[in-house]
């Protein structure tokens, strides 16, 4: 009936299997802990484990948090590339179009991955999710895309980590642990084997095991520490630094994929925001919260105007760091009161409702004149009338001749003229990292040799959201990526 050659065959076949399975299942099925275990229930975390339940993995989920999404339950909106939603406005797009705006504005992006995520965010994040039940909503512009590509649903990013911790919940193979830190990876003959666990509730240690391990565990935006150590060449370093991540943003799962052999790459990326207000709550003094006013004024130490306060964030930085020291305070009158905005989780749904910060004393200085706002900032009377004055002059011209900010009386701000004065005081903050665990096109850790770390994988801003954003970050890039890595790996 079969042929000398067939038997052969089938036995040849059967032979690589039995090999292949001895190679990749060093553990018996019935003695691992899970098929994949992923450190880190963020929207990185999560992706990766709908990913993989989905596919009838089991898959052990465990997060030093007591509750799921990490960062971006207080985060906004993703990049994606030709949406229904950009469509119904008349902007056509192209994943040639958003990769050139992207490799432009990043000036050093990775061209593999930023390719990849142009030509499959629209299927890999915005279909996928809404197919879960999350709802977009809108798009929003920004200075590096030449048309809207930043994508929002009805509840910001919390309307993707909702739906797809509820996906998760659904499927039976997924398993959450919560107030569960990952301490150390064990690795068994060059292979990552499973994760020692500490609860921070109880104290208990356990060593799980795996096939695979996947690293979602965020950057390192919350250490100061790690940010200064890694400090961009490119950039003077201030002074004060205030902290606009999690303080669970450690950087942990660096150290961990470092310890299981695995490299470090594009560290002295970070996307420093330029608008940092102290958080008044935070007796350490280095947290922040964020806002501002489109209509301010911004004069640096010694009362001058420095910069073009609502140009590029990427120009703005530079001037903003170059000041000595680095800070600044953005000035406006009692006209601009009501446009002034605070950003993040607790002002989502009423941002202009700013009147907490700029009725505290210890965050913003009120005064009759600009000489007794100058002096209760302690910058100099005599500089800041003449930087207002010289701006009010600028407004009334329409031209802005010294920073470029207005061309034309329509676009110009109101003059600073109406008291009360405000004076609010801004740092550099951290927020974003952008370099992080070096990995290959699937998401595999790689080696300081280029060599995969057998069993270990990382996604999410632990992998520096891919070095797609460059030396620059741009919005929607840090979401996006992390959904698209967890996916792949
Ligand atoms: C205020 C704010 C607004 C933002 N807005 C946007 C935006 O509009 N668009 C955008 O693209 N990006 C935005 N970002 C960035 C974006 O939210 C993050 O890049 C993204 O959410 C990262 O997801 P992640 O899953 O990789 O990591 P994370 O969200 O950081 O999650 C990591 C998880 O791992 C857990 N963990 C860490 N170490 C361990 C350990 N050793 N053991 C167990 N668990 C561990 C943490 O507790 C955490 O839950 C914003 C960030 C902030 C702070």
């Amino acid at each position: 009936m079969f042929s000398g050659r067939l038997i052969f065959r089938i036995f040849f076949a059967v032979l690589l299997g039995i090999i292949v399975s001895a190679c990749v299942d060093t553990e018996p099925e019935a003695e691992l802990s899970a098929e994949a275990i992923v450190v880190g229930a963020g929207i990185s975390g999560l992706s990766a484990a709908v990913e993989m339940g989905r596919a009838g993995v089991n898959v052990l989920v465990l997060d030093r948090n007591s509750v799921m999404g990490g960062h971006a339950v207080m985060a906004g909106g993703f990049a994606v590339v030709d949406t229904p939603i950009q469509n119904k406005l008349g902007f056509q797009d192209t994943p040639e179009l958003a990769y050139q705006d992207w490799m432009d504005w990043t000036e050093d992006g990775d061209p593999g991955w930023t390719r990849y995520y142009a030509e499959n965010s629209r299927r890999m994040i915005y279909d996928w999710v809404e197919e879960m039940g999350a709802e977009w909503v809108r798009v929003a512009s920004g200075w590096e895309n030449s048309i809207p590509r930043f994508h929002y649903t009805d509840r910001g990013a919390l309307g993707v980590v909702l739906a797809l911790f509820r996906t998760a919940l659904e499927l039976p193979n997924i398993t959450f642990r919560w107030n569960e830190s990952v301490e150390s990876l064990v690795v068994s003959e060059g292979r990552v084997t499973g994760a020692v666990t500490r609860n921070l509730r109880t104290s208990h240690e356990e060593t799980l095991s795996a096939r695979y391990v996947v690293l979602a565990t965020g950057g390192f935006a919350g250490n100061l520490d790690r940010v200064r150590a890694n400090w961009s060449p490119d950039l003077p370093e201030p002074g004060r630094l205030l902290i606009g991540s999690s303080v669970h943003a450690t950087g942990s799962g660096h150290d961990l994929a470092v310890q299981a052999g695995a490299a470090l790459t594009k560290m002295n990326r970070h996307y420093i925001y330029n608008n940092g207000i102290v958080d008044p709550r935070d007796p350490a003094g280095t947290l922040s919260i964020t806002g501002g006013n489109e209509d301010s004024l911004w004069v640096n130490a010694q009362g001058q105007r420095f910069t073009n306060e609502t140009g590029r964030d990427k120009r703005i930085l530079v001037d903003f760091l170059e000041q000595n020291p680095a800070t600044y305070w953005a000035v406006f009158d009692e006209s601009a009161r009501d446009t002034f905005a605070m950003r993040g989780r607790e002002w989502v749904n009423n941002p202009m409702d700013g009147h907490s910060v700029l009725d505290n004393p210890d965050i913003t200085h009120k005064a009759p004149t600009l000489e007794t706002l100058a002096s209760m900032a302690g910058i100099s009377g005599q500089a800041l009338r003449a930087s207002v004055q010289r701006f009010n002059e600028l407004v009334e011209s329409g031209v802005d001749e010294d920073f470029g900010r207005f061309s034309s009386q329509a676009d110009a701000p109101p003059k600073i003229q109406q008291p009360p004065f405000y004076a609010l005081q801004f740092f550099p903050m951290t927020r974003k990292s952008m370099g992080g665990i070096a990995i290959d096109t699937k998401g595999h850790a790689l080696s300081e040799a280029g060599e995969v770390v057998s069993g270990l994988y990382a996604v999410g801003e632990a992998n520096g959201s891919a070095g797609i954003n460059g030396k620059h970050g741009m919005d929607g890039m840090f979401l996006g990526p992390s959904v698209v890595t967890g996916r792949v790996a």
